[in-house]
């Protein structure tokens, strides 16, 4: 669930207003859009995918809002984590050699008796 859009970062561009598809934000003129219907965030992420300067954090928690402190999310690199890992943050390096869901397919692969293709890299 949406749960933060940094003061300190946000370039009120309102692109996450534009791209959130459950109207969750509110534009307000000459200042940072405000989060007017949290409840309706349904944690697809595209406001924290699309932001360019990773002001937005969406808790993985999709039930509940959490706590969270800016500060923290900061320090840790998590804020803007998931554009990175993405591909979509130029200025932060690709950390597609960490993700490890192909286990998860491997295992269903497996299950199912179907052959997987060897990695190609
Ligand atoms: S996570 Fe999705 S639904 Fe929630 S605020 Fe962002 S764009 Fe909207
Ligand atoms: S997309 Fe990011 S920078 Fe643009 S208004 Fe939303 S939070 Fe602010």
């Amino acid at each position: 669930m949406i749960e933060l859009i940094s003061k300190s970062l946000c370039t009120k561009c309102n692109l996450c207003v534009a791209v959130c598809p459950t109207n969750v934000f509110d534009k307000v003129d000459g200042s940072l859009p405000i989060i007017s219907r949290q409840s309706d965030c349904q944690t697809c992420f595209m406001c924290e995918l699309y932001c360019p300067v990773d002001a937005l954090y969406v808790a993985p928690e999709a039930d509940c809002s959490v706590e969270v402190e800016e500060n923290q999310l900061s320090s840790t690199g998590v804020l803007g984590s998931y554009r990175s890992v993405i591909g979509w943050n130029p200025r932060r390096p690709l950390s597609d050699a960490k993700d490890k869901s192909y286990k998860m397919f491997e295992a269903m692969a497996q299950s199912e008796g179907i052959p997987m293709s060897p990695p190609t890299k």
